[in-house]
């Protein structure tokens, strides 16, 4: 079949390429997606577990109200009310057994409503709280007005700057580093931390909210996004590895060779796989190329799962920060999805940033967290355990620290038809899902208007 100029190939299929794909499809595209895995979803998937009836996340995924891209692509197929969202936030901390205190948004205009989660937040003391309000407008001011300093400082960094105290930084500031940057605080690049503190904290109260899938993660968004590109001509294929790019005289990628030996060709590709996958779609030499240089420097920042399930509800609560502990999050996936009730408590635990544990055996790491729920929850101790799955991501997001973020790449690169998308792709938002979704939203711009469409 002849080429055309609306034919674009798109590899991976994660969020960041299902978004491209749907997209181009929409304005009329012949999409071809290639996914090498035998399902859809990238590191964001759910699988049936047969055991225990339940849909399992690879780990959970929590949105917010200022994903605004992701949510428009949801909405898109028809899956938006696939999520609950909690209007306002609330989010229970523990420091200890019975040592409990919540940050919790008011119902006023935003940032008022912020400003009064942490006047009212417990387990800082009134003089942490003003230094805590004052530390954040800090970050907004650099943000704007001294960018380029605020680049070179790591969070911490930061927070010494602004005189954060231990209090401030063990109860708020490196929980939320954790969960949104997935990467030391030591480390964390506190740029990428002021855009998500603008855009979920200082910005409308309904950003602020939280945000979770009521389905397996999967059934979010692969399977609607599939239909949508195969109704309009298109197609999608798992288990179909593309093995390398091939290149025509004129410099442009002619086709995708796949590992089976076929080979496909389109007038445009995007490549919406990690950076570790990109480098073995080009030819050698191509890393020395302007637009591929800093691949080989991304590192990346693992996340560690644990999915317990016991005979007895452990909490109510749909979700709980651990502070002080290895252990960072529990989600109540009972509370948050429902499910089979003869395994009354299912639990979902997280450790982000998980060097130190990622390569702990299974043993180690349930004792861990098992202990860490038990010293915060000891009612937890009279509930038997009934299985526990360990998910290991050990490429769960490239590091934000801020050397790597700086290296991130665009979305156009030095081969007029070659487009790059994923969530490490230079969106200004740390490697989330919000940053693939739009990665992919970018990477289809560039190609329509590469075309004239
Ligand atoms: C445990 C965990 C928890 C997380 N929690 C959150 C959260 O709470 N909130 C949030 O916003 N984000 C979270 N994230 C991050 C989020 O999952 C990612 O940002 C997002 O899924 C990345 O999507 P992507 O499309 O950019 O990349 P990927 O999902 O990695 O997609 C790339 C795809 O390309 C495919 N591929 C690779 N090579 C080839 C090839 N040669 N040929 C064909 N296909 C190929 C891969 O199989 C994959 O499906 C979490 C991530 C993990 C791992």
């Amino acid at each position: 079949m002849a080429v055309e100029a609306k034919d674009v190939v798109i590899i991976g299929g994660g969020f960041a390429g299902l978004s491209a794909g749907v997209a181009l499809a929409e304005r009329g595209f012949r999409v071809a997606l290639l996914e090498s895995k035998p399902a859809l979803g990238g590191r964001a998937y759910s699988f049936a577990d047969p055991d225990s009836g339940d849909f399992v996340d690879n780990g959970q995924h929590v949105l917010m109200g200022c994903y605004h891209a992701t949510l428009a692509f949801l909405e898109k197929l028809g899956t938006r009310d696939r999520l609950i969202a909690r209007p306002d936030l609330a989010i229970e901390m523990l420091t200890g057994p019975q040592q409990s205190a919540c940050v919790r948004t008011a119902r006023l205009p935003g940032p008022l409503h912020m400003a009064a989660a942490i006047l009212r937040y417990q387990h800082l003391g009134p003089t942490e709280r003003l230094s805590v309000l004052r530390a954040g407008l800090r970050l907004m001011y650099m943000r704007r007005f001294q960018a380029r300093r605020l680049a070179q400082l790591s969070v911490a960094q930061f927070m010494d700057a602004t005189r954060q105290n231990e209090t401030a930084r063990r109860c708020l500031w490196y929980p939320i580093a954790l969960a949104t940057l997935s990467e030391d605080p030591q480390l964390a690049s506190a740029s990428l931390f002021a855009e998500v503190m603008r855009l979920a904290f200082f910005a409308r109260r309904r950003d602020s909210a939280f945000l979770y899938a009521t389905v397996g993660l999967s059934d979010l968004y692969c399977e609607p996004a599939r239909r949508i590109i195969e109704d309009r001509g298109g197609v999608v294929a798992c288990r179909s590895i593309a093995d390398h790019l091939e290149f025509g005289d004129d410099g442009r990628v002619s086709r995708v060779r796949l590992r089976d030996g076929a080979a496909l060709q389109a007038a445009n590709f995007i490549a919406a796989v990690t950076p570790d996958r990109l480098l073995k779609l080009l030819p050698e030499g191509a890393a020395g190329a302007s637009s591929f240089a800093a691949l080989t420097d991304l590192k990346t920042s693992p996340i560690v799962c644990l999915h317990a399930w016991f005979d007895r509800p452990v909490t109510d609560a749909a979700f709980v920060g651990f502070v002080g502990t290895d252990t960072q999050w529990l989600f109540n996936k009972r509370v948050i999805f429902g499910g089979p009730s003869d395994r009354p408590g299912y639990l979902s635990f997280v450790i982000s940033g998980a060097r130190d544990f990622v390569s702990r055996s299974n043993g180690e790491l349930i004792d861990i967290i098992l202990g860490d729920l038990r010293r915060m929850i000891p009612a937890a101790a009279k509930a038997r355990l009934l299985r526990a799955m360990v998910i290991r991501e050990k490429q769960a997001t490239i590091a934000t620290d801020t050397v790597s973020n700086l290296k991130r790449p665009a979305t156009i690169t030095s081969i007029p038809n070659l487009f790059l998308a994923g969530d490490w792709i230079q969106t200004g938002l740390p490697a989330t899902i919000e940053s693939a979704v739009r990665s992919g939203n970018a990477a289809a711009e560039a190609v329509s208007a590469r075309v004239g469409a």
